[in-house]
């Protein structure tokens, strides 16, 4: 690959793609079929109670909350990614774009199912070639392992995909055994991985709890145990001890988002992958978000007080980059908040200390375009790279970057690349 930015975190798609209670319908449906009821946003003032992964707002964020629906209800896929590729006036840049199954978060039914998301997503990347990088969402609920793997095989070897996406906060844990084939393909030709790590964004929303989210099964069919990041076993993973929570989890006085909500912070913890890398040890594996803004920011709090927490998720991934130079952490999101740069550009550089060097592994991301909600994508990217300077932003969207996506699997049908 010759010189050339990356932005290793993207959506595109749009509500056609999103089940019904994902974003809260009829409202977004009625958005997107006609165009000038979207003005009729201006009125909702309580949107973010309609729409979950919005957030209730004041007059300024409803107006940012109308850029969001203007491009999640755009007509297609190619429509939001040429209306991300239009903020970008330095180039040549290339797109990672992040699919996401959402077929089987008790959402409901969307307009179009996850097949189709996808099918759609391989045409365009004839279409755009290596400006745009599709990643395939891998959920362990839709499939066998062998059809999982077969998924994965035939985008990347036949539609040049570039990785996996996983989202466990969806409503699985990364460690579960039906991923096991996928990590062992992944580890083999250094396929990136790409998973969500913040408390934040959208999780599982269905009425039933199965009994595996309770108590967690791992690799071999075992019970999950809690690990350390050295790879030391300690207890079984329990979550049904907590009988409030479970009570929470199915009773019926808590909206139903809130419950599965305070739930999900189980699927997403980074000490999962603790569990996975023990396993597959040269997994090339990006957690995005970088535990998330308010971790990393927390995490800035303690350290300035001299008060460490072991717990905080931005440092258990720092720990698990030091411990393992396959794993990365990417900043989208998390970028838009000012607080967090020093920080940011710290871990970019290399380290002062005797601490391992994580800085070869930070890659640059936006998470366009959830982040609508609070920048707009020319701002978010001008501000954050104007704040690290140049080279720092050199040094994690284009070297480290390209070396997050480098491979060794074969492309077997042409060269689309
Ligand atoms: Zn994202």
């Amino acid at each position: 690959m010759n010189f050339r930015y990356i932005n290793c975190h993207t959506h595109i798609f749009n509500v056609k793609c999103a089940p019904d209670r994902f974003i809260g319908l009829p409202v977004a449906r009625l958005l997107a079929s006609n165009r000038t009821a979207l003005g009729a946003v201006h009125g909702l003032m309580r949107v973010g109670e309609v729409l979950p992964f919005l957030k209730t707002g004041t007059r300024e964020s409803i107006e940012k909350m109308r850029s969001f629906l203007k491009i999640g209800t755009n007509r297609s896929q190619e429509g939001v990614f040429e209306l991300l590729r239009s903020n970008y006036s330095f180039g040549p840049i290339s797109y990672v774009a992040l699919t996401l199954n959402m077929d089987h978060m008790g959402a409901g039914k969307a307009l179009i199912p996850f097949s189709t998301q996808l099918s759609q997503v391989a045409d365009l990347k004839i279409i755009y070639k290596e400006d745009l990088i599709p990643f395939v969402s891998i959920d362990p609920r839709s499939g066998s392992p062998d059809q999982l793997l077969q998924l994965v095989q035939d985008c990347i070897e036949k539609k040049a995909f570039g990785g996996i996406k996983m989202y466990p906060p969806l409503g699985f844990y990364p460690f579960d055994p039906r991923l096991e084939k996928v990590y062992a393909y992944a580890q083999e030709y250094g396929i990136p991985i790409l998973t969500h790590v913040s408390k934040g964004g959208i999780f599982y929303q269905g009425d039933h709890i199965p009994l595996d989210f309770l108590e967690p099964i791992s690799f071999g069919g075992d019970r999950a145990r809690w690990t350390s990041v050295e790879g030391v076993e300690g207890a079984v993973m329990d979550f049904s001890k907590n009988v409030r929570d479970t009570r929470r989890f199915l009773g019926k006085t808590w909206g139903k988002g809130r419950r599965n909500e305070e739930f999900k912070v189980h699927f997403s913890d980074p000490r999962n992958y603790h569990v996975v890398l023990k396993k597959f040890p040269r997994l090339k594996l990006c957690m995005a978000h970088f535990g998330g803004d308010e971790s990393i920011s927390e995490f800035i709090d303690q350290q300035k007080a001299g008060t460490p927490d072991p717990l905080n998720w931005h440092h258990i991934i720092c720990e698990i980059l030091r411990s393992y130079p396959q794993t990365y952490a990417d900043v989208s999101y998390a970028l838009w908040q000012p607080k967090v740069w020093p920080r940011m550009s710290e871990c970019i550089d290399p380290p002062k200390g005797l601490q391992r060097d994580i800085s070869d592994r930070i890659l640059f991301g936006t998470d366009y375009y959830m982040t609508i909600q609070e920048e707009s994508e020319v701002n978010l990217v001008n501000n954050f790279r104007k704040a690290i300077g140049n080279e720092r932003f050199k040094k994690i969207a284009v070297d480290n970057a390209r070396q997050y996506l480098e491979h060794r699997a074969p492309l077997i049908s042409g060269t689309i690349h």
